[in-house]
């Protein structure tokens, strides 16, 4: 079965890169009848931030993207905070050191700045020379009993050529050493372990057998390799996933908009819009799928003989797929079925709001046509509204989800966020502002005594259809009717005015039933 894990470090709030990773390894999981694990990577205490795990979790939920195991989850795999495996990364530091592949480094950090100096006055990136490689075993104990601060390095020289690797989305990748200049550190003075030897331990650990992460972290790969085979063991599969970028191709920052998922959250996006858009952004245009759809057991790639190729995915025929276009509305199911990581592209792709706000649209029109969706739409509407009050006071029967499908369908076009139905439509939800100025406008050319006589006319209409006609053909024919025979421009300007004291109306009155909803929140 397949395992992945999503392993964010608690350094702040989720931001949308970290929340399509998670979307990714859920898709994956998923559609792969495997389960993902949420691993939270706490061993660097010095970038530790207070609530950051619980926000982590928080969007997760909002997202419904439900790991299987993890904090909150019973689960064989735990723990599932690294700062409660240390005795874990002991073992196999232990194991290296055994092994020769690992030694104690007690250099103090004003002689590792000298030798790093030194390196760097001959144009050497080198920032280690190895001199504690040959301290005596006896030595290192004894200093050790002294109780004398130290690190453990990996020992570099004491590794074997690897082969060459795949990356399931990037492909073959050239080999090297992790390292070979640094002898790099395994276990810091404090007794934690560097992400590099904790991300490996835990994969192996948890049994993870594919391994998606950012982008960012392919740079670390070879070293990962390197410590998996100094102890023996076998990598999972690795796909690395191009990082997410503003419209302009600027990383992404605060600084150019919201990149937190709490702001979507706050901000009243559709998470289903937010999932879809997030990804959709990196699928390429055309793919290529086995035609078998059996998933592939992770290998390892220093197991296989020379001549076989590290992929081995070559013996299913492959077929050429048409990606999604990355504004096709899709639920989490379609997702699932339809992700692929050979669909990746190997460019980092760009976020374009606008396609969000597209894809929020056809998403709220999507559970408008959804009647066991409404509810929760409703309800977020209902929550909003009274942590905000934008309209003061609003009655619940304005927020049922019976109403606020028909408030979606009626605004259609116009509507792109939940939060546009009271800009859009205030009249909607309370009686229309007949003082505003945009009201006052509409009806400067019209006297009182007109006004009253287009209004009383079309109301002693209305009031003789019986219940039975009240819909819109019955409506549009008798209104038409008395505009024309009234035939003065200001006919319709005023009926709008007093329904909605705006000047644009909602765009989709023909929906039966939108327009009896409609009319039933102006009780005058
Ligand atoms: N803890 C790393 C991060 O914050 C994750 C690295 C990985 O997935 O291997 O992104």
């Amino acid at each position: 079965m397949a395992l992945l894990r999503f392993a964010p470090s608690p350094t702040g709030a989720l931001h949308l890169g970290g929340l399509r990773m998670a979307l990714y390894n859920h898709l994956y999981a998923r559609k792969n009848g495997g389960k993902w694990i949420l691993r939270i990577e706490d061993t660097d205490s010095t970038r530790f931030v207070p609530g950051a795990v619980d926000g982590i979790r928080h969007a997760l939920e909002w997202a419904g993207l439900e790991y299987d195991y993890g904090p909150g989850k019973v689960g064989s795999h735990g723990p599932y905070f690294q700062s409660e495996r240390l005795d874990l990364y002991r073992f196999y530091t232990t194991k290296l050191l055994a092994s020769g592949h690992a030694y104690r480094c007690f250099c103090s950090m004003d002689t590792l700045s000298e030798i790093r100096e030194k390196f760097a006055r001959t144009g050497s990136s080198q920032s280690y020379d190895k001199r504690c490689l040959h301290l005596t075993e006896e030595e290192a104990a004894r200093r050790v009993r002294a109780g004398e601060k130290h690190i453990v390095r990996l020992n570099n020289g004491a590794l074997t050529p690897r082969r060459p690797t795949t990356d399931l989305v990037f492909g073959h990748l050239k080999d090297a050493h992790g390292s070979l200049s640094t002898d790099p550190i395994l276990l810091k003075s404090d007794g934690y372990p560097t992400y590099h030897l904790a991300n490996v331990v835990d994969d192996h650990s948890m049994g993870i057998t594919h391994v998606l992460r950012g982008e960012e972290w392919i740079t670390s790969l070879p070293l990962h390799l390197d410590i998996y085979s100094a102890l023996g063991l076998e990598p999972p599969q690795f796909a690395h996933i191009p990082i997410l970028l503003n419209p302009d191709g600027t990383k992404m920052s605060k600084r150019n908009g919201d990149v937190k998922v709490e702001d979507y959250i706050r901000h009243g996006w559709e998470r289903g819009a937010v999932l879809n858009w997030l990804a959709l952004a990196g699928w390429g245009t055309q793919y290529e799928v086995e035609t078998s759809p059996e998933l592939e057991p992770a290998k390892s790639q220093s197991a296989l003989p020379a001549e076989m190729p590290a992929s081995g995915n070559e013996k299913h025929p492959r077929a050429t797929k048409e990606a999604p276009e990355s504004t096709k509305v899709m639920d989490m199911d379609e997702l699932i079925s339809e992700f692929e990581l050979s669909a990746i592209t190997h460019r980092s792709s760009s976020l374009d709001p606008g396609k969000l706000a597209f894809l929020n649209r056809q998403h709220l029109l999507r559970s408008a046509a959804t009647p066991t969706r409404m509810a929760d739409v409703a309800s977020r509407v209902r929550v909003w509204m009274d942590e905000t009050r934008p309209l003061g006071e609003i009655s619940d029967e304005y927020t049922t989800p019976e109403y606020v499908q028909s408030v979606i369908r009626v605004l259609d076009s116009r509507l792109i966020n939940i939060r546009d139905m009271i800009s859009l439509a205030p009249y909607l939800f309370v009686a229309p502002d007949y003082t505003s100025a945009e009201a006052q406008r509409m009806i400067r050319r019209v006297t009182t005594e007109q006004r009253n006589q287009i209004l009383q006319s079309v109301y002693s209409i209305l009031e003789n259809i019986d219940t039975q006609s009240w819909n819109v053909s019955n409506l549009h024919e008798v209104t038409t009717a008395e505009k024309e025979r009234m035939s003065t421009p200001m006919f319709l300007p005023v009926v709008r005015y007093a329904l909605t004291a705006m000047k644009d109306g909602p765009p989709n009155c023909r929906f039966n039933g939108g327009i009896r909803q409609t009319e039933n929140a102006h009780p005058d």
